[in-house]
């Protein structure tokens, strides 16, 4: 078999050389084990934003979609598709309720979802662990009422262009902010944003004056930094802000960031409820998220776009290219 292992720290941007290609015999399953053989690998920010709490050398995890070669385990026969947390490895073998001991992952495998139809690789995106951290993470925490106004940055990736729909869904005015003209013309054209921007060539603070007049109600927040500070400052009274991700500073070393106090007025004068999450927690609520992100995929509600790589060794430059933008949708590699 073989699995990427992370041998050096982290340095800004992720290098190929912070990372080697291992060759290793599997040994013989033991009772509740199976053996799954990689079809489809997930590429997410949380390996670069995670990276700090591990211990060198690791490997290097992420979602899978696999299929079932040898069993142990009388519920996963072989032939079953399941998804796994056993990341960047072409061979596996895995056990149900897991954890990973160094920081409470669940390492975990489940049957694939009923997708009625639809491709297997969206159990790693849409109808997986980012799309039901657009789900729980915007519903729960925002709580959207109709006619309220929504802003997502990252609005072209994985969660951000689901929280996106979710909002129109719900009845919501939907501002987005992605890096590239395409992707702007995509979140308005095709997925239905009332308004999207590119924070990389627009000026921030007045687009968003211009799109949301009347301020902001709800703001998913998939990047943090400076934007987040802008867009929080335009807020309403009693608005609601989702703190999924910071993904404008996994690259930074935390310890070394001003530490401004320019959060804290607003919020307070505001009187915005800003809350995190980290999805796991809700683990035994995914089937929930991912029946209700199915129906509305099939009803025509929620469109799903993936970024494919194809190829094991491509690994690296799949993640390298969604932490520098390059997907549209969900990044994924196909093995
Ligand atoms: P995406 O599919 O959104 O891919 C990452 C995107 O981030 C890139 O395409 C890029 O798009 C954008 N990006 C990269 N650098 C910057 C930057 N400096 N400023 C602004 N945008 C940047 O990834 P996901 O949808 O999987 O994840 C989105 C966020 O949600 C991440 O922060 C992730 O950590 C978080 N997350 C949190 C979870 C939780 O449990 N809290 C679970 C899952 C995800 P662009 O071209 O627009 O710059």
């Amino acid at each position: 078999a073989r699995k990427y292992v992370v041998v050096k720290r982290f340095d800004g941007l992720p290098k190929r050389s912070d990372f080697e290609i291992v060759e290793y015999e599997l040994p013989p399953l033991k009772d509740g084990e199976i053996l799954i053989k990689a079809e489809w690998i997930s590429v997410d920010p949380y390996l670069r934003a995670f990276h700090s709490a591990f211990t060198l050398p690791y490997d290097q995890f992420s979602v899978q979609v696999g299929v079932v070669q040898e069993s142990r385990d009388p519920k996963y026969p072989i032939g079953t598709k399941v998804v796994s947390h056993k990341g960047w490895c072409d061979y596996t073998i895995a056990k149900e309720n897991e954890i990973i001991p160094s920081n409470n992952i669940p390492d975990t495998v489940y049957k694939i979802p009923d997708l009625k139809g639809l491709s297997e690789s969206l159990a790693v995106g849409t109808v997986g662990m980012p799309g039901v951290s657009a789900y729980f993470g915007f519903l729960d925490i925002c709580k959207p009422k109709p006619g309220e106004t929504v802003v997502v940055t990252g609005a072209a990736g994985a969660v951000g262009s689901l929280v996106g729909q979710i909002a129109k869904i719900k009845g919501c005015k939907v501002i987005g902010f992605a890096g590239s003209d395409e992707k702007v013309n995509w979140l308005e054209k095709e997925l239905g944003f009332d308004k999207a921007i590119n924070y990389k060539t627009a000026n921030i603070e007045k687009g968003l004056k211009a799109a949301a007049p009347n301020g902001v109600d709800c703001y998913f927040d998939n990047v943090g930094g400076e934007i987040s500070t802008i867009i929080m400052n335009q807020m309403n009274e009693l608005g609601r802000v989702t703190i999924c991700g910071c993904i404008s500073v996994y690259n930074e070393d935390l310890d070394k960031l001003p530490k401004g106090a320019m959060l804290q007025p607003m919020i307070l004068f505001k009187e915005l409820k800003v809350e995190g999450f980290i999805i796991w927690r809700k683990f035994n609520r995914w089937n929930e998220g991912f029946s209700q992100i199915v129906e509305w995929i099939k009803n025509g509600q929620v469109k799903t776009k993936e970024h494919i790589t194809e190829g094991f060794d491509n690994l690296y430059d799949a993640f390298i290219g969604m932490l520098n933008g390059q997907n549209m949708g969900k990044a994924v590699v196909k093995i």
